[in-house]
């Protein structure tokens, strides 16, 4: 299928001229690119992780400090409940040494993630898991990406093998620890993505969208027609 009959499709939420409607320019080598952990004939879960700042909801150099600053990205939600409905369970790593720093507590964390899983449910949508970690980068951790326990707790919480799951972050730190563990690293523009490919002197192979709502419509096409070549 050429990307051009690709990008005359509205995306799959949307009518064709939608909000996002720049944003399905997929080229055919990153459709070739990605490869669904649904092998033919398994009925391996399907699961993707998600980076939280810079991918669901708006980042800042000075960090997401309270509720109020908790803002989603435009489309974020509506994407992570077209994942849903397609089939995915979305699990969430995020960094979040703000906490070690003595910027925010874990309530104001929960409270973030209430703020998040009420306007996500309002969307038809549902997060499955969130691990974080709160520590610095000079705690020693295991857990701080580009280090991999965030994607070892999501593991060991599912009992699977992380081998090819989507990692959509927009950080060089999100896809090194998604190499880390053999999950397939994506990029995304939005949040620090811009300054990543900038700066982008690794994993130059990784498929790289818009935005969370643009790497989601990628998925889905791409689930849908590994489903129709198996069947
Ligand atoms: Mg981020
Ligand atoms: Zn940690």
């Amino acid at each position: 299928m050429s990307p051009a009959f690709f990008m005359s499709q509205p995306c799959s939420n949307h009518a064709a001229d939608c909000c996002h409607k720049n944003d399905i320019q997929i080229p055919a080598a990153d459709l070739l690119n990605w490869r669904t952990n649904q092998r033919p004939g398994e009925s391996r879960m399907q699961l993707v992780i998600l980076d939280r700042d810079g991918v669901i909801n708006e980042d800042s150099d000075t960090y997401i400090k309270s509720v109020d600053e908790f803002i989603p990205l435009p489309g974020s939600l509506a994407a992570i409940a077209r994942l849903n409905q397609a089939g995915y369970t979305i699990a969430v790593a995020t960094n979040q040494s703000g906490i070690s720093r003595g910027l925010f507590d874990l309530n104001t964390l929960d409270a973030m993630h209430d703020k998040l899983r009420r306007l996500l449910a309002n969307e038809g949508g549902v997060i499955d898991k969130i691990v974080f970690c709160p520590h610095a980068p000079d705690n020693g951790c295991n857990c701080r990406k580009p280090l991999p326990g965030l994607m070892q707790q999501i593991a060991d919480h599912y009992q699977i093998p992380l081998t090819d799951v989507p990692v959509i972050g927009d950080s060089l730190r999100d896809l090194q620890a998604a190499r880390a563990v053999g999950a397939q690293p994506i990029l995304v523009k939005t949040g620090k993505g811009l300054r990543t490919l900038a700066a982008a002197k690794e994993l130059t192979d990784a498929p790289v969208y818009a935005n969370l709502a643009a790497a989601v419509d990628a998925l889905i096409y791409a689930q849908t027609a590994t489903q129709r070549a198996s069947t």
